[in-house]
């Protein structure tokens, strides 16, 4: 019985898995937020390559990876799978359970599979600086240890009540050369106009990306990057069920759920959509995104036209959202904490082809704690959802008495995270509700799209 199943760096995916050719329907367009209509590519290319525009709708299955990013795939892939048996024998489940460890990366977390392309990409277009914004420092730190590969100044407009949360990862940024700004700042329109409002604002992803935008939108040598949220991140993100679907066969199994956390759902996209191309051979695999409590984007959130950020400068996109002013409250889970959600994802779940679900942040922290007691590996806070959701089943399938097989993405570790954990072990995490005020007035703020 196997518990490490790896694969070697030939077997990299030389592709990317594009899902657009398989959706259940035509996409929705994605709307300008100044004119209400559809988008042209040309109202992008102030803040995007062309080669990522491209991919954002491209028509086409397969996507060549580029050699150069492979190349630097190959410091931590193929990630392992593992087969939690100590975790199953703890629960006394039939169940087996299996994870792909995606904390392996430099980084540490499922961040860097398409933040090394994104700055590939912006190299190739004669790219000088690269602007993005950061919630719990995974996306920051991906992107600026990606642009110190390729020689991009990095600018990092970090969430402020994860600054404090996260100091460790503000160096990390650092020390891989970013500049760190804590968002909402005073460089920018949006950051002062919020803070003219609330001087104390602990900010969110939606501030620190409209923040980013306007970075990048104002100067001529910058480019923005997102990291989870749009089709070509979902898309790069892809290896991670590639090389699962492979290690699962090795093992000689499929399985029957496959489970992670979703923030903006590009760690969802990468580990379930290629699972999701395998109905089309009749498979019957279930696909459960789970999300926090206090951030319900698609268990709480409605399925509408909605700006990706909260200055209203970023695209408007259907997907399930909380209103692009919902601020959700400050959870050790930073990465989680998006009003929005991938459209595709978004689709998906509208056709009924993927399940959700939520948890409170104690619930996953306990996960955590027994998953990490059997399996040696601290989960990052985001990723104890899965974990949690993943323990969960296992405890279904021994009540039902059925045998199960569940994969779930341990989509990063949390020895970063160690507040989240000694507040936890002390106590002293709260359990937020999402307030449904909160969400409902911000959902009476939806742009009037008329197509
Ligand atoms: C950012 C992050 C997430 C959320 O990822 P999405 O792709 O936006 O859903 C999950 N886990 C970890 C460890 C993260 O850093």
């Amino acid at each position: 019985m196997n518990t490490k199943i790896l694969l070697n760096e030939d077997q990299i995916p030389r592709q990317w898995y594009n899902i657009i050719p398989d959706m259940p329907g035509p996409l929705a367009p994605v709307i300008n937020p100044q004119t209400l209509k559809p988008i042209v590519p040309e109202d992008m290319l102030s803040i995007f390559p062309m080669s990522l525009i491209e991919q954002e709708m491209s028509p086409q299955r397969w996507i060549d990876i580029p050699d150069e990013v492979r190349d630097i795939y190959r410091l931590w892939r193929p990630s392992p799978l593992f087969r939690a048996h100590r975790l199953e024998k703890a629960l006394g489940t039939p169940a087996k359970i299996y994870y792909k460890h995606e904390g392996v990366s430099p980084a540490g977390s499922h961040k860097p599979n398409s933040a090394i392309p994104q700055a590939w990409y912006n190299k190739q277009a004669g790219i000088r600086r690269l602007a993005t914004e950061t919630g719990a420092g995974q996306w920051g730190t991906s992107l600026a240890l990606a642009c110190s590969m390729f020689g991009l100044e990095c600018t990092i407009y970090m969430v402020k009540v994860s600054c404090s949360q996260k100091p460790y990862r503000k160096s990390m940024m650092q020390l891989w050369g970013a500049t760190v700004i804590p968002s909402p700042s005073e460089l920018t329109n949006a950051g002062r106009s919020i803070l003219a409002h609330d001087p104390d604002c602990s900010g969110s992803l939606g501030i620190a990306i409209s923040e980013a935008v306007e970075d990048a939108a104002n100067h001529a040598d910058t480019n923005y990057a997102l990291g989870s949220v749009l089709n070509h991140v979902c898309l790069h993100q892809t290896v991670i069920g590639q090389e699962a679907r492979e290690q699962m066969k090795i093992a000689g199994d499929y399985p029957d759920v496959v489970i992670a956390c979703c923030g903006g759902g590009s760690n969802f996209a990468g580990l379930a959509f290629p699972f999701i191309a395998d109905r089309a051979s009749g498979k019957q695999v279930r696909c459960l995104a789970v999300e926090p409590a206090s951030c319900p984007t698609l268990t709480k959130g409605v399925y509408a036209f909605d700006y990706g950020d909260t200055a209203r400068m970023a695209p408007i996109a259907m997907m399930y959202t909380l209103g692009h002013d919902f601020v959700p409250p400050g959870i050790h889970a930073g990465g989680l904490r998006y009003h929005g959600q991938s459209p595709l994802i978004s689709q998906l779940y509208h056709a009924g082809q993927i399940e959700a679900k939520s948890y409170k942040q104690n619930a996953c922290f306990e996960g955590a704690l027994l998953f990490s007691r059997c399996e040696g590996i601290v989960p990052a806070p985001e990723s104890s959802h899965a974990v949690r959701a993943a323990i969960d089943e296992a405890v279904l399938a021994k009540e039902e008495g059925k045998e199960r097989t569940i994969l779930f993405g341990l989509s990063g570790h949390g020895q970063l995270d160690m507040g989240a954990y000694d507040a936890y072990l002390s106590g002293d995490l709260e359990d937020y509700e999402y307030s449904s005020e909160l969400v409902k007035q911000s959902l009476e703020r939806l742009p009037k799209v008329q197509l």
